[in-house]
């Protein structure tokens, strides 16, 4: 049975992980955004893309892998669209000022398209999409992880494709739709998650290269301590692509969009490189523009009525729209704390520790 999560308020586990960013000598600002937003992805119960990432995210910064303090540089501006540049900054950095990019645009022009390359781990990318949902409108996201290579394509045993995520944000007033996903059967974090102690994954997330269908990190990770690094290069096989084909099919749209197309790499072997990092593609649209806003918000909201009405094929589980469960999860957790797994919290400690970080009392 996994041990009992430690609890932590959100505000004091919020402090706290900005206090071990400054301490590796990001200022007040950057500090707040990367704690606010992998904060941000406990409250909506994606841990594997929360605080846990702090040990990972102080060791990436110490050896020069994400850089502190970057502003994405315009590469290319055709009013409408552009491409942006993050020179490695922190994805908590630069992937809002991509964002807030296409939203000054596409409140300009009704429309827009911002590429982003070379940015640090953006982490979850519903963050994003919930962004442009408080600007009124909608934005759908082709994410990659340029050099990363974790997940088999469907049929394959062999690593080819990134976790890839893809996320479409819906404004529509008082009831925001939020679809959120990696293109992997799990998220890498999940598996990082499960590795130390934390929710089981499920019994067909992996591949070993013979073919047999797993649910033990270690057939990503290979043999690892209880606390300590987990390092996807030591393992002999890979995360599966979710939905079969179909799901196998946006993963590789992804790294085509959000790799190929803005420069940044895939997770290919052409792409070999010292450093991984997100690539972004990001179209954004104002129903205001379109003329269709007054349509769109009560017909939209009359349709997510009638899909979750739906009977529940399972007794007691309501049918939910894509963002529902996160906002539930979200409400919950800011009235009753933040369950960490020991494990997970003990590895954080330790780093604070390191850098003289007082842990909160
Ligand atoms: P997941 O499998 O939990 O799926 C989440 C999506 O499914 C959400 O839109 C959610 O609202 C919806 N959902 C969940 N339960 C539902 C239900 N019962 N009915 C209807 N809809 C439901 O997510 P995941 O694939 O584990 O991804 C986790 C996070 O990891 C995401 O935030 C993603 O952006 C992030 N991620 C980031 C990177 C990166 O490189 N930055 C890579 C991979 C994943």
């Amino acid at each position: 049975m996994a041990p009992a999560p430690v609890l932590v308020e959100a505000a004091r586990l919020d402090a706290f992980v900005a206090a071990i960013f400054r301490a590796i000598g990001c200022d007040d600002a950057e500090a707040s955004r990367i704690s606010t937003h992998l904060l941000g992805a406990n409250l909506a119960g994606h841990d594997s893309h929360g605080v846990a990432r702090v040990p990972r995210y102080v060791e990436w910064c110490e050896a020069g892998y994400v850089v502190r303090g970057q502003k994405a540089e315009i590469v290319t501006d055709g009013g409408c669209f552009a491409l942006v540049d993050g020179h490695f900054g922190f994805g908590q950095t630069v992937a809002p000022q991509a964002v807030d990019l296409g939203i000054a645009r596409a409140q300009q022009h009704g429309i827009s398209v911002v590429g982003l390359r070379n940015a640090g781990h953006i982490g979850r990318v519903g963050d994003y999409a919930e962004t442009a949902i408080r600007a009124g409108l909608i934005s759908v996201h082709f994410v990659n992880v340029a050099g990363s290579v974790l997940v088999a394509p469907f049929g394959a045993t062999d690593r080819r494709f990134s976790t890839a995520p893809f996320s479409v944000g819906v404004p529509l007033p008082g009831r925001p739709l939020v679809l959120d996903f990696a293109t992997s059967l799990v998220a890498e974090g999940k598996v990082m998650v499960a590795a130390n102690g934390g929710k089981p994954l499920p019994h067909d997330a992996l591949i070993e290269p013979d073919g047999r269908l797993s649910s033990d990190p270690r057939t990503l990770y290979g043999d690892y301590a209880p606390v300590g690094p987990r390092d996807p290069s030591k393992g002999a096989g890979a995360i599966r692509a979710f939905g079969e084909h179909k799901g196998s099919g946006l993963a590789f749209m992804c790294e085509m969009l959000a790799g190929a197309l803005t420069g940044g790499g895939t997770s290919g072997p052409v792409d070999k490189r010292a450093r991984i990092a997100n690539g972004m593609l990001s179209f954004y649209v104002s129903p205001k523009h379109f003329g269709t806003e007054a349509e769109f918000h009560a017909t939209g909201r009359t349709y997510v009525d009638w899909v979750i009405a739906a009977n529940p094929a399972k007794a007691g589980e309501p049918v939910l729209a894509p963002g529902d469960k996160e906002a539930a999860t979200r409400a919950d957790r800011l009235a009753n704390g933040v369950p960490l797994q020991p494990d997970t919290w003990e590895s954080i400690l330790q780093v604070a520790r390191r850098l003289g970080v007082p842990q909160p009392g």
